[in-house]
């Protein structure tokens, strides 16, 4: 290729809290990899606790795991009529030899490494990844959108965990940006009511213009109650947990039906103790509790082909709230950790 002298433009995490836009080598495609020019690439949660509290595993490191962009380079083993194509990227690369790996499930790769943590990933404008780790994305996606294929397919597999049936009633608490893709893939799925509750009403709102008309603020604890009246006194039948708020969860326990599912997805803020009511209510009520890690990603469940296939119903677009270029990596971080204007997803998108 003889690219090696050539640079590019990247945001470089040097460490806590010194996140620099700047030239570095451009990669190369090693044996079974693809170079892709990144188009989009989104700032998650996780990344504000990267870049501000806890690091990357070591340093320099480039951060960003939610990115998808144009493949424009193979490996001479690879086949090259992959150039040109769109694709996102799943970003854990699995040891591919442990027993979860051997059947599979990647998400408990017991020794994994990862685009954008433990190793570069993809706030810069080339990456090249290893050709098993790409989610070919169709024309008609948008690469903004097949940027949210990670939060969508992480959704899609906490929904799945959830038994949902056509015409349930769901109660997602939290209503960020996986709560409100939650939302969007449970309407699009059949619910009959997606309730949505959270603590800062600007996403309320937000979410009322996305279409959604249940929205409950429970600043004063109010969840309870709003959900039984939502759902004429039975509770709701699938309920997410999305916040790691010990008293949110004993409020999920306390207002999903009797035989309903609870799953349990946020990150556990600090020990999620319940009452003795609340575990009554598990037994009365014989609800099912079920955890959510990560995403499936295999030949027979396939958590992110499921993500870009099923975008263009979904309509991702209208979660970006910003757009930023790479060069301004550090309003953007700073803008989220603020929260001083609404971010729901943000994102660079370059040229
Ligand atoms: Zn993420
Ligand atoms: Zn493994």
């Amino acid at each position: 290729m003889g690219t090696s002298k050539k640079s590019m433009k990247a945001c470089v995490l040097h460490n806590i809290n010194d996140l620099r836009y700047e030239d570095v080598p451009m990669p190369e495609p090693a044996s079974g990899q693809v170079l892709i020019k990144i188009k989009a690439s989104g700032i998650c949660g996780s990344d504000i606790q990267r870049v501000f509290e806890k690091g990357t595993y070591h340093f320099p490191t480039i951060p960003g795991h939610e990115f998808a962009g144009e493949i424009v380079d193979v490996a001479s083993d690879v086949d090259s009529s992959l150039i040109g194509k769109k694709a996102a990227v799943f970003p854990l690369i699995p040891c591919r030899s442990c027993p979860s790996c051997q059947i599979g499930e990647y998400a408990q790769c017991s020794n994994y490494d990862y685009y954008g943590s433990r190793r570069d990933g993809g706030f810069a404008e080339y990456l090249a990844v290893d050709q098993f780790n790409l989610v070919i994305v169709p024309q008609e996606v948008s690469y903004e959108e097949a940027a949210m294929c990670e939060p969508t397919a992480v959704a899609i597999h906490a929904l799945s965990q959830a038994d949902i049936c056509f015409g349930d009633t769901i109660a997602i608490f939290g209503a960020g940006t996986i709560g409100l893709i939650l939302a969007k893939i449970a309407r699009a799925s059949g619910a009959s009511k997606v309730i949505l509750i959270d603590i800062d009403d600007r996403k309320l709102e937000f979410a009322k213009k996305l279409g959604f008309e249940h929205v409950v603020n429970n600043a004063n604890g109010d969840a309870i109650s709003e959900i039984n009246k939502i759902t004429g006194n039975k509770g709701s039948v699938v309920t997410l947990e999305g916040t790691g708020v010990p008293d949110v969860l004993e409020q999920c326990l306390k207002s999903t039906a009797a035989f309903g599912r609870v799953v349990l997805m946020g990150n556990p803020l600090r020990d999620m103790k319940i009452s003795q009511k609340a575990y009554w209510e598990i037994l009365r009520r014989q609800l099912t509790l079920k955890g959510t890690w990560n995403s499936s990603y295999n030949g027979f469940v396939n958590n992110w082909e499921c993500a870009v296939n099923a975008m263009p119903k979904l309509g991702l677009k209208d979660l970006i709230t910003h757009r930023y270029d790479l060069s301004q990596c550090n309003e953007a971080f700073d803008a989220m950790r603020s929260h001083k204007d609404l971010v729901l997803k943000a994102m660079f998108v370059l040229k």
